[in-house]
């Protein structure tokens, strides 16, 4: 028995390949299914969806990563592989180490180039991240 691998090594190693190719083959799609699961179909209607935004904030070069889900736009960090859903919250609070499919989204998207880009003053920052972050904040515990 091998153990799972770990989702978020997995889903960079594929982004890397995506960089690439810039192609999403069969192949991977079935590495990803049998890693994410359940996850992977809606992570791939958020891609197809062009759900994935990428705010650029001038003239700081700051960036901020939106994915619209079904229930309002969250904040996706891909550095600390973290996001602002409340599913991200209780699995890492249950210990599961699971990547939201938001965050599979926000990886496949960038790699592919399939992403939105909205240009942002910084003088908008605070409000943005402020509305973004409001959810997150005001979230029942
Ligand atoms: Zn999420």
């Amino acid at each position: 028995m091998t153990p799972k691998p770990d989702e978020d090594v997995v889903l960079k190693q594929l982004s890397e390949e995506l960089r690439r190719t810039h192609a999403l083959s069969e192949g991977q799609k079935q590495t990803l299914s049998k890693v994410f699961e359940k996850r992977l179909p809606p992570a791939l209607g958020l891609v197809e969806a062009k759900s994935v935004t990428c705010f650029k904030f001038k003239p700081s070069g700051r960036t901020v990563w939106i994915v619209r889900g079904r229930k309002g736009d969250y904040q996706v960090m891909p550095e600390s592989m973290f996001c602002t859903c409340d599913d991200y919250y209780f699995r890492v609070m249950d210990n599961k180490k699971q990547l939201c499919y938001h965050l599979v989204a926000q990886q496949i998207a960038e790699a592919l180039g399939k992403f939105d880009t909205s240009d942002q003053s910084d003088s908008r920052y605070a409000d943005l991240t402020a509305k973004w972050n409001s959810r997150a904040s005001s979230r029942r515990i």
